[in-house]
């Protein structure tokens, strides 16, 4: 049954958005204070995770590390950015998808090893954690988190030989979707799993390199773009500079589809174009393939808002702005009432009436999940006096779920895997609604393959059905011994 409102609302104000799931970042800067560089850098990819955010530094072969719950300029602060100290450095933005929302399970994860401190934070999920879960209960390695990342760390310490070949030793048992950063007594790595899912792009400052989920990460300290890491491919950041090998054989290349339509930040370099320009044209292309007669468009603000003006440029409509958008609405631990759960979009956004009386609207959204924010937002530019609306989604209908480390909800949960169009049309009260196709996505991302769109075709590129009973059972697992 499709749920209501209320009962998939729960405390989050931002209900049929998805949410990003980490940002990662990795700095070694000699002769200074790596910490407060990643500070900086993770600010900017603050997007990618609000729950917690955390930095370990390694001075001298001793680790520094703090972490909280929160927004990074909620968690640090002078004086806790002043103990970091240490040429090297790794940060975390956390978002979490595995594991608890407590402190215990924020990054980055920090151990003593025979061979100095090891620290890990990670973007991505593995879909085989419980299974390397067990075998290392069963090796008699203690866990005190219910987070992925801790399992991680445990392969490492396994392994044999130096990290470099510890991290091949671990890529070659994790499967899944795995960007990390990782901080040893001399050295920082960044590795991008055999697949791609999750980004991870180095950059060069003066006096020093650094890794980062998003380019966006590079402005924050005047960095420039070297390399963006292949699948598979693992840096290494060291007195020597950096030095790239190939850590596992490359699989079927599966990108995440939606760090172009949603996730990554519009300023960001991906595949070597501007996020921002690659929403736009997928803006045209879907004015080309849905065209609608109407006087305005305007965006769900802020992620739907190049995809407008794509499709206003390829349609020849004007473009305004039908909707002001709070951007201070943020996750609340108070808990609301039925009614005040139902007003939350309104909470949220309010319509520009002069900008929408009697006209002909196209509203453009970037996706639509569950379904429970397009009807309210209908109804608003319907209130503002709006004669007919028309919703246009810059992406194709999602009918699956992610198990690669985006929280997009249950299959039941979403609406298109639930309802045929022109039924989800009625349900949000739209004159008409269009999803952008598969190959109209492929057209605007420039490319015909490569990509993961496993929510839109439920094609995964591992088996959907061990998926399914791995996640279910990693759940069940956890919440029996830790209750989060
Ligand atoms: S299933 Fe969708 S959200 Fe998940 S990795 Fe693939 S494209 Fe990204």
């Amino acid at each position: 049954m499709f749920p209501n409102d209320s009962e998939i609302w729960g405390d989050d104000a931002d209900g049929d958005e998805l949410k990003e799931e980490c940002g990662v970042v990795g700095i070694h800067a000699p002769d200074q204070d790596a910490a407060r560089l990643a500070f900086f850098a993770l600010y900017t990819l603050q997007h990618r995770g609000q729950e917690a955010a955390g930095m370990a530094s390694v001075d001298h072969g001793v680790a520094h590390v703090h972490k909280g719950q929160g927004l990074v300029p909620a968690v640090f602060n002078e004086d806790n950015l002043s103990t970091l100290k240490g040429e090297f450095a790794i940060g975390h933005t956390r978002y979490s998808t595995t594991g608890g929302t407590g402190l215990r399970n924020a990054q980055p994860h920090v151990i003593e090893t025979i061979d100095g401190p090891l620290g890990i934070a990670h973007n991505g999920n593995l879909v085989n954690a419980h299974i390397l879960r067990r075998q290392l209960l069963e090796r008699g390695v203690g866990l005190q988190t219910s987070s992925d990342t801790e399992v991680m760390i445990h392969l490492l310490t396994g392994g044999s030989g130096d990290w470099m070949n510890r991290i091949k030793m671990l890529m070659a048992q994790a499967e899944g979707a795995f960007a990390l950063t990782i901080i040893t007594r001399d050295a920082v790595f960044g590795v991008r799993d055999p697949w791609g899912f999750r980004p991870l792009v180095l950059g060069k400052f003066e006096g020093g390199y650094l890794l980062a989920s998003e380019t966006c990460a590079f402005s924050a300290i005047g960095a420039e773009l070297v390399h963006e890491l292949a699948p598979g491919e693992i840096c290494r950041l060291d007195a020597d500079g950096y030095r790239i090998e190939q850590g596992a054989v490359p699989k079927q290349r599966a990108f995440c589809t939606f760090e172009q339509i949603y996730f990554s930040r519009p300023d960001s370099i991906y595949e070597g174009k501007l996020v921002h320009s690659t929403r736009q044209r997928l803006g045209r292309e879907l004015a080309r393939e849905a065209p609608v007669d109407a006087d305005v468009v305007v965006a769900v603000p802020d992620s739907g808002t190049p995809h407008a003006v794509g499709f206003a440029q390829e349609a020849g409509i004007p473009y305004t702005e039908g909707f002001t958008k709070n951007r201070y609405v943020g996750r609340t631990f108070i808990e609301p009432t039925q009614e005040l759960r139902e007003s939350k979009v309104r909470m949220k956004f309010n319509p520009l009436a002069d900008n929408l009386a009697g006209k002909r609207v196209v509203m453009v959204d970037d996706s639509i999940v569950r379904g429970t924010t397009s009807g309210p937002l209908v109804q608003m530019l319907r209130d503002a006096g709006a004669s007919e609306v028309h919703v246009r989604v810059a992406c194709p209908a999602i009918t699956d779920p992610c198990y690669m480390g985006v929280d997009m909800a249950a299959r039941e949960d979403l609406i298109a895997a639930n309802m045929d169009v022109e039924s989800i049309a009625e349900h949000i009260g739209a004159d008409s609604l269009a999803f952008l196709s598969i190959e109209a996505l492929m057209r605007g991302l420039e490319t015909q393959e490569g990509y993961c769109n496993a929510c839109f075709t439920g094609v995964y590129p591992f088996e959907e059905e061990r998926f399914v009973q791995l996640t279910l059972k990693t759940k069940e697992q956890f919440a029996s011994v830790w209750g989060d």
